[in-house]
């Protein structure tokens, strides 16, 4: 029977900058490709998420005012089930502001919007410059230390809890908050990142090892001389 990657995207219309639904169109391309198969569903404002049916939950970034939603949303619709699909092993990624509600709290001035704390961070959006540009770190995903490139927009900084691992150390650009050299966060499956571009088309061997994972399975090389040219540039443009 062939293997068919089942994804969720939560709020795809209110949680999408910088062309982050991009994404999920590489997950669907490589699949396509290998010919696996590939469903897509989506999980939006007040609809529930059932947690044993899909293997990759994905959030992409947003601005502060649609985080203000989602992040109640989340609360009351998603935060629960979300914790059920870590703990059997789904895969999640979430990217910029989906990232930032993966923690405990986004803090925006006097107001604390709750994150679902499948992860231990917390996010504030200090008086500080925002936090742009292009960005370079290594991470090692279980196959060894690789790069992934991508771009950064964020007013928050982001603080991991003691236990909690960083998907990464930057090479080049600001990360989690400019200071301590970390950019993400991985606990297990779940995979939380600043990094835009969109992340998957500039890095397609992220986009493979996160199917990897999803599905228990090990792929065969694609011909990535494309997408080799991708990552080179998006390297490039940080500088590494
Ligand atoms: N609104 C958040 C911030 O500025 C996230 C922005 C984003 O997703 N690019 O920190």
């Amino acid at each position: 029977m062939t293997a068919t990657l089942r994804v969720c995207a939560l709020y795809p219309e209110l949680m999408n900058i910088y062309a982050d639904r991009g994404n999920i169109a590489v997950l669907r391309a490589r699949c396509e490709w290998r010919g696996l198969g590939f469903e897509l569903a989506a999980s939006s404002l007040g609809e529930d998420v059932d947690p044993g049916a899909h293997d990759l939950f994905y959030i992409g970034g947003g601005q502060d005012r649609d985080q203000i939603a989602v992040a109640e949303d989340m609360q009351a619709t998603k935060r629960d089930a979300m914790h059920q699909a870590a703990a059997r092993g789904a895969v999640v990624l979430a990217v910029c502001g989906g990232y930032q509600l993966l923690g405990e709290s986004y803090t925006l001035g006097d107001r604390e919007l709750p994150g679902i704390g499948l992860v231990d961070l917390r996010t504030v959006r200090g008086e500080g410059e925002r936090l742009i540009g292009n960005c370079a770190i290594e991470a090692d995903l279980g196959t060894g230390p690789r790069v992934i490139a991508g771009f950064e927009n964020h007013g928050g900084r982001t603080h991991l809890g003691p236990g909690e691992q960083p998907l990464g150390r930057v090479l080049r650009g600001h990360g989690n908050n400019g200071a301590d050299g970390f950019e993400g966060v991985r606990r297990d499956n779940v995979i939380g990142t600043y990094l835009h571009g969109p992340l998957l088309p500039k890095n397609a061997w992220l986009a493979d090892r996160l199917t990897e994972l999803a599905l228990g399975v090990e792929l065969e090389p694609l011909d990535d001389t494309l997408e080799d040219a991708a990552h080179g540039s998006a390297r490039r443009a940080a500088g590494v």
